[in-house]
């Protein structure tokens, strides 16, 4: 086995090329090693490793934030070996966390008094925060039935086929059905009228996503209230609303704060956030709130008793890191709604130039929308000859990440790249961007097409009836066409792992 000697054994120091100075053999994948090694040479091994991971800043796949300011970093190196659970201990990052709720409530427009404390929770992420709500949503619901005298056991979510892959999660883990509404092309979000037909009494929420994962759209809440008032005034129900803001809700206040998507409107409960998303904070930070005390059931809640006050906490585990938590203040108070309005209009901006980019070279369509999140979702005009997946292969080669996806039912058909903007995207990454896409069409147009279906049935033919034998190249082009429908085909089946 690998490392199995220890260092005064192997003497590191007399090997003079780089790769033997530290180890010589493949590492340890199965087995951890008998002896141990020294420190630096820990180190460099695994950087080394790392190296051949993708670069973070080039990675358009995710909305997740990959640079901060030094001084935040500084924050949350000092807070790395504080564990958030411990609120007896560190008091001060437990009152961060409230003052995070707070302000984020406030920002959704819950109805609070000038210093109410708000009803909310910091979580690991928009996923944590979502299994939170559809639990709050399933108890009250069953205690309503229950109260009712009325069978529980059926609840289910109406949601749009454009719901990410949590929610699934949820419904799967927590035994709730997940009705989704179908989407067509040209239309990739939810239809309210089509959720609201969807509606029984069994519905504990019907989830509304602002800002789709898929092309970034915001659906619209505002009709799915009017329309959820109604249908609740006939039938008697009171069904809510939860909005999944996980990439939206730190962009619609500050672009459009005139759009009504949040606890203005009546039906909505709860609200879910990713900080680390347009929250502006590395991976592992997620809030979700509630409209009031009545929508979160108490007998969810734990109360921990600390310095004498009561914190309630309801969150699926227990310890987790300090970091996320004390960063996220920094970037409440560090930019303020001034410089989260800034960093959202130029994102905003930065996704228009690319959008106008990709139009000029007259090869795309454009499927995401302009006042949606910041990202440009676009498909090939013409993908008989080399199709978005190839593109997204190709642009691997300059660096960039960009993911190619099929999208949900019924709208299967229709394959997109998306490129999501994030603040740490500059204009000239922008601008460059555009001249790698058309390079990479250009050398695609250079480059014979991949097997056409005729084309190819013929040949079948030709080589059943033995006028003509395969050639290597084609046999290889007819594998690959196979394995892509494969994976195509699955990909649709199982919602695609996008974030
Ligand atoms: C990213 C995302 C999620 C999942 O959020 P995490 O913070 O990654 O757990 C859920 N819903 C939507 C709409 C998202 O964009």
């Amino acid at each position: 086995m690998v490392l199995s000697k220890t260092a005064s054994e192997t003497d590191v120091s007399i090997h003079s090329t780089f790769a033997s100075r530290y180890v010589r053999n493949s590492l340890p994948r199965f087995k951890m090693p008998e002896n141990s090694v020294p420190k630096e040479a820990a180190f460099q091994i695994i950087n080394d490793e790392l190296m051949l991971d993708g670069n973070p800043r080039l990675n358009l796949a995710s909305f997740v934030t990959t640079w901060m300011e030094p001084e935040c970093n500084k924050l949350i190196m000092d807070a790395i070996n504080k564990n958030y659970v411990d609120m007896d201990e560190y008091p001060v990052t437990t009152e961060l966390q409230n003052r995070c709720v707070n302000m984020i409530a406030h920002l959704f427009n819950a109805p609070l008094g000038e210093s109410e404390a708000a009803v909310g929770v910091g979580t690991v992420g928009s996923s944590e925060a979502i299994m939170l709500a559809g639990l709050a949503f399933k108890r009250k619901w069953q205690n309503k039935r229950k109260a009712e005298g009325k069978p529980y056991d059926k609840p289910n979510i109406v949601t749009g086929a454009n719901v990410q892959v949590c929610w699934e999660k949820f419904a799967r883990y927590f035994e709730v059905e997940l009705k989704e509404v179908k989407l067509r092309e040209g239309y990739y979000v939810m239809d309210p009228a089509k959720a609201v037909e969807l509606v029984d009494e069994n519905t504990i929420c019907v989830a509304a996503i602002l800002g789709s994962t898929l092309n970034g759209e915001f659906e619209d809440v505002k009709l799915l209230n009017d329309l959820l008032v109604e249908k609740n005034k006939e039938t008697g129900w009171d069904t809510p609303i939860h909005v999944d803001a996980a990439s939206g809700g730190f962009i619609a206040p500050f672009l459009y704060p005139e759009l009504e998507w949040d606890f203005r409107l009546p039906l909505v409960k709860s609200i879910n956030v990713s900080g680390h998303k347009y929250g502006l904070v590395y991976a592992g930070i997620g809030w979700v709130i509630w409209r009031s005390k009545d929508d979160l059931p108490e007998e969810l809640i734990f109360h921990i008793n600390y310095l004498g006050a009561d914190q309630p906490t309801f969150t699926l585990n227990f310890s987790k890191g300090s970091s996320q938590v004390i960063a996220q203040y920094y970037q409440l108070i560090r930019l303020g709604h001034e410089g989260y309005k800034n960093v959202m209009e130029n994102c905003h901006e930065n996704a228009m130039v690319l959008k106008e980019g990709l139009e000029k070279t007259g090869r795309f369509n454009i499927v995401s929308k302009d006042d949606g999140v910041p990202l440009v979702a676009f498909s090939l005009k013409d993908n008989k000859r080399h199709d978005e997946f190839e593109i997204s292969e190709m642009l691997r080669r300059y660096g960039w990440i960009v993911p190619a996806y099929t999208m949900p039912a019924d709208a299967q058909h229709i394959t997109v790249l998306r490129v999501v903007i994030r603040e740490d995207f500059s204009r000239t990454l922008a601008e460059r961007l555009v001249l790698d896409i058309q390079k990479v069409v250009h050398e695609f147009d250079a480059l014979p097409a991949k097997l056409n279906a005729r084309l190819a049935t013929e040949k079948q033919e030709q080589v059943k009836n033995g006028t003509v034998k395969k050639t290597a190249i084609e046999t290889q082009r007819e594998i690959t066409a196979y394995w892509k429908k494969y994976v195509t085909e699955r990909k649709s089946n199982n919602k695609t792992q996008i974030c």
